[in-house]
């Protein structure tokens, strides 16, 4: 299939103004690094996200998901396939009692927000996390003690293989930065918290405590994409790398954060390969002194 004719076809599925080509990642991750996307289509609803995998999939065209980009360091070669991005029809957000479904979109701050609001407890721990409700579900994202299932109920799945199903926060194994969805692939489509009843004065005074802690605490003033490393067993990443001596250490503009060596930042214009560099380096430096290996939090793509 020629490169237009691709074109064409994601035009017809996903919209005419909804594929881009050449398209920078630095744009759509909080690293603000990366390479291009050879394709970037941005799917409405879940009709046109099925019709979209299915073509790709007949064609063997490699395709990738994104959500906020919160995680995520794409190569500076950029990434030669289509990345998928859910658009606004998968933000929407309906209370019922004290549950709540939501688009895969919607922005987990916004989420926990409007829970707040709503005298709804449970996702204070998520209103400082930059992600979509779908890359959190990936992630089972957390902090501060809670994480995401504690509250989830269900999530919708449509697994690449074709199928479409509800699963429980069993059924996903959900485990620290962990889910099925790691060894098998899809896209979380909604999902459905439950939450508990309380005061929404306490709630939001809850809420802004960990603001508080985030402000105090990490670099928030630098792209990053939080922690760059998962904690390992026993111990913290931060202390580590600081332990090893590695704070404030850079390649280009991509430091170990001086305010929290869990975090790599980009200062300037750091590429994909510095922080991935600083990264390595990291990895290798704590593992001589200490004997703990590090492993990514960061999910990667690409040619690294
Ligand atoms: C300043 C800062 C602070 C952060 N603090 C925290 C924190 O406290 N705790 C924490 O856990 N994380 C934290 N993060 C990391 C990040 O926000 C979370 O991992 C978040 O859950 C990622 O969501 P995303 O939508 O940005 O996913 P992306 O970065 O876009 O993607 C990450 C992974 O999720 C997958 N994915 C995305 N959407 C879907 C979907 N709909 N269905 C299936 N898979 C999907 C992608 O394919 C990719 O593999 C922080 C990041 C930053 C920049």
């Amino acid at each position: 299939m020629s490169d237009l004719d691709l074109i064409n076809e994601l035009k017809k599925l996903a919209g005419e103004g909804n594929v881009l080509c050449d398209e920078p990642m630095s744009k759509h991750t909080t690293f603000r690094a990366g390479g291009n996307a050879k394709y970037y289509v941005t799917v409405s609803d879940v009709k046109a996200l099925k019709d979209v995998i299915s073509h790709l999939q007949s064609k063997d065209i490699p395709f990738f998901l994104t959500g906020r980009g919160s995680n995520l360091l794409v190569s500076d070669k950029g990434y030669d396939g289509v990345i998928l991005h859910p658009g606004s029809g998968y933000e929407d957000m309906s209370f019922s009692g004290n549950e709540v479904t939501t688009g895969a979109g919607a922005s987990l701050i916004s989420l926990a927000a409007a829970a707040a609001d709503r005298g709804l407890s449970g996702l204070e721990f998520a209103s400082g996390i930059p992600g979509s409700v779908g890359g959190a579900v990936f992630m089972n994202a957390g902090a501060y003690g809670g994480e995401i299932r504690d509250c989830l109920k269900i999530a919708e799945i449509f697994f690449y293989d074709g199928k479409l199903e509800t699963y429980t926060p069993e059924e996903l194994q959900l485990s620290y930065r962990h889910s099925c969805l790691k060894e098998r692939p899809g896209c979380v489509l909604k999902a459905v918290f439950e939450l508990n009843e309380d005061d929404p004065v306490i709630i939001r005074g809850r809420m802004e405590e960990l603001r508080k802690k985030r402000l105090e605490k990490q670099p928030l003033e630098y792209p990053s994409a939080g922690s760059t490393f998962k904690r390992p067993e026993g111990f913290f990443a931060g202390k580590l790398i600081s332990d090893a001596g590695l704070s404030g250490e850079h390649v280009g503009d991509a430091y170990v954060s001086e305010k929290h060596c869990g975090f790599i930042v980009n200062k300037g214009n750091a590429s994909a390969t510095d922080i991935h560099q600083l990264m390595v380096r990291v990895q290798s430096r704590v593992k001589e002194c200490t004997g703990v290996t590090l492993e990514p939090e960061v999910i990667m793509l690409g040619e690294f």
